[in-house]
């Protein structure tokens, strides 16, 4: 059976940034698998029209491979995925595509993939399957019987042309703001069904000149400033995330007046609105949205879908909309951490189990009960703020610190348990839990957001405490699991 020191899962930034450190570091074999059949993760789903980062790019990328010649402040999904196809082609990552783990389960000191495309042994395993990456799309009474088109905003239907259709879009989260100016410059008619309005505030984006490109390349030190003074810009807004909420009341006023400015129609204004406070569900930034959905064939319906009908979509007042065309912008199931996998631990606990009360783990990095298993982006990482390619970084540097012990660790209970409860303790304060629904939570609690300064995460990630972890037994040199028996050696207290 193949056998690899590290397997990753997944060929988005995580994985792709992991697989090139550890072959820095001349820690090997790797093994990355990925599912798809291209890498990039979500800049390889994400192709619908307008798809871009909405944190800047010289920040939005690692910080081991600058890019001086971005085109734009806020690069687009074909420019990120071309950065990822370079980063993969210059240090020489070959992922082994279309091949999906299926289930990992811990014995004898190992892990055993199950994966479509055969079985592999892994001293390591690491899972970078993102947070985005499973499309959700709402479970609506009578879609299966919708006569036109249907898809997900993460799996665009480039073969459908949108020109004088009758598009419905149901959400307005951050892919949905980013499409719905281009699809209202083709469609006949746009009816986009919102949920709860979302804030929006200015994108500012531009091009970059040649002569920045120039300056960016030639000097290098102009290029670490502007990344510095970016990352700063952004990190102030965290003050009022996850500490006091009220300073962002400044940025709820520019929104407002921007609205106000933008929107002449009372009705709509009141329609697009927000009614929680700014930042407590992704902030979003655009400078085409509130112009597209104020053209005369665009009309923003409030009132909750109720059904879907063979020729388009019903509300709960009973209005019957037409369509031919159902976009959703609906997002992810962003806290189903690593499903559909199976994965078992050390006693023949799967992490579904583990987590059944929300996903949680220590620096949202290491299990207990998971030795050598590894999450990058996973639970109590994402940000509000910042770049995640950010926090992926801060990962890397404690997942390879735990690699290079070549140990078997495992992190403690007693130290994931402390770590979960400054997690619940920390999120009580933030803008988060002040009163709306998002896909941040599980059940009311803060699953997915980092509740504090990016800046004292990668402090708290730059190496592992071995404090906070148990060493297991090595396991045996030619030890080959049998599949059929879960579980493995026992955890002793040797840290
Ligand atoms: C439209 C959109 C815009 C975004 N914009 C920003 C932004 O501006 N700034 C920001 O910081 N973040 C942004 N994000 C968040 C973004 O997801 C992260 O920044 C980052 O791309 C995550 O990288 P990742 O490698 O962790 O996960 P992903 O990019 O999701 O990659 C995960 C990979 O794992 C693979 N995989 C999953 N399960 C399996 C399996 N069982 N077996 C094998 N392979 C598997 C998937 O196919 C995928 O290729 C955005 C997300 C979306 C959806």
């Amino acid at each position: 059976m193949e056998h690899v020191r590290v397997a990753i899962i997944g060929a988005g930034f995580g994985g792709i940034g992991l697989a090139i450190r550890l072959r820095q570091e001349g820690i090997g074999p790797v093994l990355v698998l990925e599912k798809a059949d291209g890498i990039g993760g979500t800049w390889r789903d994400n192709t619908y029209p307008g798809a871009a980062c909405d944190v800047p790019s010289h920040l939005y990328s690692f910080s081991f491979e600058r890019k001086p010649d971005w085109s734009r402040r806020f690069g687009e999904q074909t420019e990120i995925l071309d950065y990822l196809r370079h980063c993969t082609e210059k240090y020489e990552i070959e992922p082994r595509l279309s091949t999906e783990v299926h289930e990992a389960v811990f014995q004898d000191g190992r892990w055993l993939l199950t994966t479509s495309t055969g079985t592999v042994l892994a001293d390591v395993v690491v899972s970078a399957t993102g947070q985005l990456n499973r499309p959700a799309v709402p479970d609506l009474p009578g879609l299966e019987t919708f006569a036109g088109k249907a898809f997900h905003s993460a799996r665009w239907d480039h073969a459908h042309d949108l020109t004088g259709r009758d598009v419905a879009v149901i959400g307005t989260g951050a892919s949905a703001i980013q499409f719905v100016p281009h699809v209202a410059e083709q469609a006949g008619s746009l009816t986009v069904y919102q949920r709860s309005a979302p804030w929006v505030v200015a994108k500012s984006d531009r091009t970059y000149g040649r002569w920045e490109h120039r300056l960016f390349a030639a000097v290098p030190a102009v290029q670490d400033l502007n990344r510095a003074l970016m990352y700063t810009l952004l990190e102030s807004r965290a003050l009022g995330f996850v500490s006091w909420p009220g300073l962002l009341k400044t940025m709820e006023r520019g929104s407002l007046k921007r609205l106000r400015e933008e929107i002449a129609d009372p009705e709509l204004r009141r329609k697009l609105t927000p009614d929680y406070p700014l930042g407590c569900k992704r902030v979003l930034i655009s400078d085409e949205y509130y112009p597209a959905v104020r053209r005369p064939h665009v009309e923003v319906v409030t009132d909750a879908v109720k059904e879907v009908r063979p020729e388009g979509i019903v509300t709960g007042d009973g209005t019957l909309r037409r369509a031919d065309t159902l976009i959703f912008g609906t997002g992810f199931r962003a806290t189903e951490f690593l499903a559909p996998m199976r994965v078992t631990g050390r006693d023949g606990t799967t992490l579904d189990e583990a987590w059944r009360d929300g996903a949680e783990a220590h620096h949202g990095i290491a299990v207990h009960g998971f030795p050598n298993l590894y999450l990058l982006y996973g639970p109590n990482t994402n940000l509000g703020h910042s770049s995640i390619v950010y926090m992926i970084e801060s990962q890397i540097a404690y997942i390879l610190g735990c690699v290079r012990s070549g140990r078997v660790l495992e992190v403690r209970a007693e130290a994931q348990s402390r770590f979960a409860a400054t997690m619940r303790e920390r999120s009580k304060r933030s803008v988060w839990t002040a009163g709306c629904e998002s896909w941040y939570l599980t059940d009311g609690r803060n699953t997915n957001n980092w509740p504090g300064y990016t800046f004292a995460y990668r402090r708290a990630t730059r190496r592992p405490d071995p404090a906070d972890f148990q060493v297991l037994p090595a396991p045996r040199a030619a030890a080959v699991p049998d599949p059929a028996v879960p579980g493995g050696a026992a955890a002793q207290d040797l840290g």
